[in-house]
């Protein structure tokens, strides 16, 4: 997220250009011709679908170069049109495609401009040898509570290297990426300030996959533990360096404020992209919901001509762009440096991700017993929602988020 300082003056449209309408097209026919087809396969398989983001790379869609064009347009809304488009077409392969980015935004919000050329590339790799990137923050004892991280991460001086110490879980990507984003403790005296963002190649000796997670959804998509075990790592993998890390703690020991701790700074810049995704999935299941009542007959009508059926119809719609404009509003604000006063990312990353649980299970309603079936989407589609508003800051975690912003006071 850009800084008040460099604020710029691009006006919030709701209208989107030329440009904006083809990429969004292009990303639908991705999700309508590749995704959608081999949702069902890959969330039975339970494997990371390679072949899926082998096709995604071949039309330049995984890619690093894609993702800063996503990410540079000045009205901030080309990566939530991307993404929604994406996680419409399947959430599980979705996150096998884009859940390198966290990753990414890690590197582009903390690295130094040589850090960022040197490794971003390298969490894709490139058509011909595929790869994908982790970012490890969470651990068994540390979810919601980040301040309470336990890795550990030793400065060498003899030698300018970092040994790291720790039990990653619930990785996206984890042990499969080349490129391992880990959040670890540089000096437990200063608690979650004392943070920082590492960068472990996978090939570091002591770097291993832990227990692979079996899921409820989003089963498409790779989630491990990773054991990190006297890894050594060389000084240049520390995120923007070890001289902004001294003056940090010089700063903090002095009385003074640190920055955000290093894994709420990379939650903070993607919240309103995780809502994109969810908004994906209600939109997805709403349409779904919408066609069926409309051909569905019982009692001699379409069921959509019972209002009981229409205004649930009505009202998921309501909602689904409701929690759009959350999400275009705060994606609009972090890419012109407004500070998020209100906690309008996590506001939109709440909305949206409380949106997809409601219009999903909603939306097996409709269906009846079609929808609890394997034979309808709908039913993967709520237990892919369901993950939004858990990952990335729980609900509860976005509301203390937001009192805290509009109250001034440490609400718990
Ligand atoms: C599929 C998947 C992918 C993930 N990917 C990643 C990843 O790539 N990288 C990564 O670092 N992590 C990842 N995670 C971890 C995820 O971010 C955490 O699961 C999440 O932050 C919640 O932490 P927790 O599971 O420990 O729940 P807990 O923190 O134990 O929370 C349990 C419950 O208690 C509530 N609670 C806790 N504290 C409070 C409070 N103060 N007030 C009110 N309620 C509270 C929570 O809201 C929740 O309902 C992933 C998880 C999953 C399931």
């Amino acid at each position: 997220m850009a800084t008040t300082e460099e604020a710029t003056t691009t006006t919030f449209s709701l209208e989107l250009t030329q440009d904006q309408k083809d990429v969004q097209a292009w990303a639908h026919g991705f999700a309508a011709d590749v995704m959608r087809p081999a949702a069902h396969e890959w969330d039975e398989r339970e494997e990371t679908p390679w072949p899926i983001i082998q096709e995604a790379a071949k039309i330049g869609l995984y890619s690093w170069e894609s993702m800063r064009d996503f990410g540079i347009d000045e009205s901030g809304l080309t990566m939530p049109l991307v993404q929604e488009e994406l996680f419409w077409g399947d959430a599980g392969l979705g996150m096998a495609i884009m859940g390198t980015g966290l990753a990414a935004a890690a590197i582009a919000g903390q690295g130094t401009w040589e850090q960022i050329q040197e490794w971003v590339p390298q969490c894709y790799g490139t058509e011909s040898e595929l790869k994908v990137a982790a970012f490890c923050a969470s651990e068994p004892g540390a979810g919601s509570d980040v301040g309470s991280i336990r890795t550990s991460a030793k400065y060498n001086e003899a030698d300018d290297t970092w040994t790291l110490n720790g039990q990653k879980a619930w990785a996206t990507n984890g042990g499969i990426a080349d490129v391992h984003v880990v959040i670890a403790q540089t000096d437990p005296e200063l608690g979650s300030r004392g943070h920082a963002a590492f960068i472990v190649p996978i090939e570091t000796k002591g770097i291993e996959q832990g227990a692979k997670v079996k899921k409820h959804g989003l089963r498409a998509s790779h989630t491990a533990d990773v054991h990190l075990d006297d890894c050594v790592i060389p000084g240049r993998n520390l995120l923007g360096g070890k001289d902004k890390l001294d003056e940090r703690h010089a700063r903090i020991r002095e009385g003074g404020k640190g920055k955000a701790q290093a894994a709420m700074a990379t939650f903070e810049a993607t919240r309103p992209i995780v809502g994109s995704q969810a908004l994906g999935i209600a939109r997805a299941a709403y349409e779904y919901a919408l066609e069926y009542a409309k051909e569905r007959e019982q009692f001699g009508k379409k069921i959509i001509e019972n209002q009981a059926v229409a205004f649930t119809l009505a009202n998921m719609k309501t909602e689904i762009d409701a929690a759009r404009l959350l999400v275009w509003r705060a994606s609009w604000m972090a890419r012109n440096g407004h500070k998020f006063e209100n906690a309008e990312g996590s506001m939109s990353k709440y909305k949206a991700g409380e949106v997809a649980v409601w219009t999903t299970e909603r939306a097996i309603q409709i269906l009846g017993g079609n929808g609890y079936t394997r034979e309808y989407p709908v039913e993967r589609w709520h237990r892919d929602s369901k993950i939004y508003t858990i990952f990335e800051g729980t609900s509860e975690m976005q509301q203390i988020v937001i009192a805290r912003a509009i109250s001034g006071l440490r609400i718990t």
